[in-house]
Formats: structure tokens, sequence, C-alpha cells
């Protein structure tokens, strides 16, 4: 229950209470499935007691210096487990109670601590583990039962959090607070729905061949990139390779299925606790199945009814949702010049997080393992370096500075991204500059308050007008053909110039 481990040692009043919130919580709860106050008190104290036993096995941990996640995974096969666990019915609860397969051999992340545990694992603890599991369980559905149930849960959290009580009236309750719980349910149905409403198969196509031109466009870059030798360039472009294009939404619907889940609906005479039900088992059978699976990158982690176009470095994978490619960032009735001021610069952008001074240090397959050349490494970080410094020496107005070091990967992405869309327009006819250039800075056009944009300063993106204004001035493609040449406040000499790609 309380979040410090430290707490379960000695109380301090903000454990005080956080105890006192769950034990007001819990009281009503019990009392409402039919214990008397008496048992309730006594469920609740069992569960404080076995809690605390389980903390002092981690805090023997974190004593010892080592973190739980950092000891050295160990692979038991299952007689070795079955032999270190003699008291905890582990493979009988992992294979009887919850379906997962026999496997040869068994992740332990920290064997003493699962010791530790099987020594806690007595009969006459057996009561304290059953309050437990009782207590827990509430915690975890409450939300699911009825109205009471779910505002008691709703209001222990806020008081959890806030230190103040939730504010319910049922009579003028807005629905559409529960929708993001009952969404994120349902995820997967919802965002087919979605894109069945809002997407359609001749916009992937459009969206697929940009990407394609970009990815190809990269290619270029790299290989142009003068500070990397052909070893790290044969990294970068691996990584090209191997990048999942995830766009608009997956390509099959067979594993996001949710065939397997039954409920009946409210006019059916189902229940939210049914429906609750039924999609927890389908959860648990997912996870199950994917237990014995190999890591697969190519399924979605993203979900294409929310907005947004992302790089996620650990799969290597780009993300376009459909709720992204919506207007004003993609309308199928644009020209190239503003499709590629809009959807190419964000996509460009996030293709870059690849090679950006984060993204650089995962492999093709989304590992943590290093692809560069020492001496290459050296000259990226100093290249880095230098951007920092650029932004270093800006300031907003007077008196206040930028963090550069903070800005450097964003900004190393928005400029790679402006190269390579200057790079695919080269190639172009007739390709409308000013058109592309406008509506290239339209997209950042933003009216706040002093107050917002001190804000913003706290964000790792560079301020909006730095993010044409900035990114602009390190082309020739930008400068030429607005004819800015030294002397313009928009000119930056080739020495001073900081993209990094
Ligand atoms: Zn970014």
């Amino acid at each position: 229950m309380i979040r410090d481990p430290a707490e379960y040692i000695e109380l301090t009043a903000d454990g005080k209470a956080q105890k006192e919130t769950y034990q007001a919580f819990f009281g009503r709860m019990l009392e409402m499935l039919g214990y008397s106050e008496k048992e309730a008190k006594q469920k609740f104290d069992n569960c404080f007691a076995w809690e605390t036993m389980l903390n002092s096995v981690l805090a023997d941990k974190a004593e010892s210096g080592s973190e739980l996640t950092t000891e050295a995974d160990t692979y038991y096969t299952r007689d070795e487990l079955l032999a270190a666990t003699p008291n905890i019915p582990i493979l009988q609860t992992l294979e009887k109670a919850d379906g997962y397969p026999v496997m040869d051999r068994y992740l332990i992340p920290a064997p003493a601590v699962m010791e530790k545990l099987n020594a806690l694992y007595t009969e006459e603890n057996l009561p304290l583990m059953r309050d437990y599991l009782i207590l827990h369980g509430i915690y975890e559905n409450a939300e699911a039962l009825d109205w009471e149930s779910y505002t008691l849960i709703c209001d222990c959290q806020e008081m959890l959090s806030s230190g103040s009580h939730y504010e319910f009236d049922k009579e003028t309750y807005d629905e559409s607070l529960v929708y993001d719980d009952v969404i994120l349910r349902v995820a997967w149905p919802v965002s087919k729905l979605y894109v069945e409403k809002h997407a359609n198969p001749e916009d992937k196509a459009r969206l697929s061949k940009l990407v394609e031109e970009i990815i190809a466009a990269y290619y270029g870059i790299i290989a142009d990139a003068d500070f990397i030798s052909d070893e790290t360039r044969a990294g970068a472009y691996a990584k090209l390779d191997n990048m999942t294009r995830n766009v608009l939404y997956p390509d099959s619907w067979d594993p996001y299925s949710f065939a397997d889940v039954n409920f009946a609906s409210k006019e059916e005479d189902g229940s939210l606790w049914e429906a609750w039900r039924a999609i927890k088992k389908h959860e648990h059978d997912q996870e199950v199945s994917a237990v014995t699976m190999p890591f697969d990158r190519t399924i979605w982690d993203s979900l294409p009814f929310r907005g947004g176009c992302s790089y996620t470095p650990s799969v290597n994978g780009i993300f376009i949702n459909a709720a992204f490619a919506q207007d004003p960032n993609y309308r199928p009735d644009m020209s190239d010049e503003e499709l590629y001021a809009y959807m190419g610069a964000a996509i460009a952008h996030e293709i870059s997080h690849a090679f950006d001074a984060e993204g650089a240090k995962y492999d093709k397959d989304g590992n943590l393992i290093n692809w560069w050349t020492e001496k290459d490494y050296a000259a990226f970080k100093e290249k880095n370096e230098k951007l920092a410094a650029y932004f270093n020496a800006m300031h907003p107005w007077e008196g206040q500075d930028f963090n550069g070091e903070a800005l450097i990967g964003e900004a190393c992405s928005d400029m790679a991204a402006l190269k390579c869309i200057l790079r695919i327009a080269a190639e172009k006819e007739n390709f409308d500059y000013d058109k592309f250039f406008r509506a290239y800075a339209d997209r950042c056009a933003v009216k706040e308050t002093l107050a917002m944009a001190m804000a913003r300063l706290e964000d790792e993106h560079p301020m909006n007008y730095l993010r044409v204004n900035a990114n602009l001035q390190q082309y020739d493609g930008f400068l030429n053909f607005y004819g800015i040449t030294e002397g313009d406040k928009m000119y930056l000499a080739p020495e001073g110039r900081v993209a990094i790609w």
C-alpha cells in the first residue's frame, strides 16, 4: 500500500495519513462485503503485517547496496526452482491457476529475495497472506463494482495524491470522465472503430510512400556524413534497413483481436463487472501466450486513435498514429509542398531520433548495443556540444537563458528532418519553395502568454520560433532562395552552423 518501503519500518506523518486513508477505504468496502467492523479491522491489520514482512525482505536488499533489478539475472531449471522454494507452490500457481506453460528454465531476477520469501511462506502466516490477497483484490477491482465502490476508490486515490477528497455528484457526474478508463480497457477495438471512421487505405498508401521517400533520403544523408567511418555508417544503414514503419494503423488486426472476449451489453442485462472480468481474462491469456514467444518488434506499442507520431528506440520503429494524420497535420487534398512541411517534417523528425544523442545508443534491433567506433562517437559528441552551445548563446528575451544541453535531442532531429525534406525537394520539378517554407513556419505558429512561454523553457523541444528560425538558417536551400546574406538577421555563416547530420 504505502509508497515508501521505509514507512513500514517507522511511520512518518505522511505514512500515517496514507495508512488512515487506506483504512477508511477498506473499512467501508469490507463492511459492504458483509464483514463486521472487528473482522474488517483484523483483515486490514493482517494485510499490513504481511506487507511489513515483505518490505523487510526488500529493505534488506536495499541496505546491502544492490537494487533488486540490478542483481544478476539467474536462470533456474524447473528442478532447481522447486528445490529453492520448497514452501511456495510457485509452479503449481503458475501452471494450474494461471495457465502458464511448463518451461525448461525460469528467469529469477533476485534469487536471494526469492529464498527469503520462501521462508515467510508458513502455515502461521497463511491468514496474513489470505487477507493481503482479499484487500489487494478489492483495491484492483473496486472501480468495476457498484457506484459507491467506484466513488470510494476514486476518493481514496485522490486523498493519496492530493490529500483532499474527491467531489462527486452522481446527478451532474460527467460520463466523459470515465471514457478514458473504459477506452483503455478496450483500446484495440476502439482503435479499429476509429480507423474505420477516420482513416483509409488510400491515405495509408500515400503516407507509406512518403515514409519510404524520407528513409531513402536518410540513406543519402548518412552516406554524405563526413564525420563517421564506413564501419559506423554500416550500423546507421542497418538501423534504417531494420526500422519498422507503422503507418496509421496495423496491417493486420489479428494480434489485437478481441474475438475471445464475450460479454453482454447493458441492454442485454450484462453488467460492467462481467465485462471487466472478460477483458481481464483476455489480457491475462495474452500475457500467458506472449511468455513463450520471442519478443515481436512489429507489434504496435502505440494506439492509432491517440494523437502523436513517435520513434521508439527500444524497438527501432516509427509510429504515425491515424489520429495524428488529421487536419491540420494531414488532409487528402494537401499539395505536396504542404504534405512535406507538415507530415514530411514530422515523420522525418521522428526517424532522425534514431540518430540523436539518445537514440544513437540503440542498435538496429532496439538493443542498447553500441554500433559506433570510439573515434566517430567522440566526433558525434563534439557536434552535440556545439549544438548545445549554439542554444546557450541565444536568449528568448533579455536575461533569460536556454538550457542548450537539454535541447540537443529534439534540435538535432528538427535540423536533420529539414535537411532530409530539402534533399527530397531538390529532386522535384517545379517544387514551390515559398509555399513549402510558409507551411513549414505555419506548422509552428503559436500564440502564447509570457507565463506559457516561461513554462515551455522546461520543455526538451526548442521554442516554436526557434524550431523554425534556428533550423532554416542552417541551410543554403533556405538562405539562397530568399537571398539572405551576411548582415541579415537570419543569416548564419557556414562555420557557425550546427546541424549534426
Ligand atoms: Zn522529437
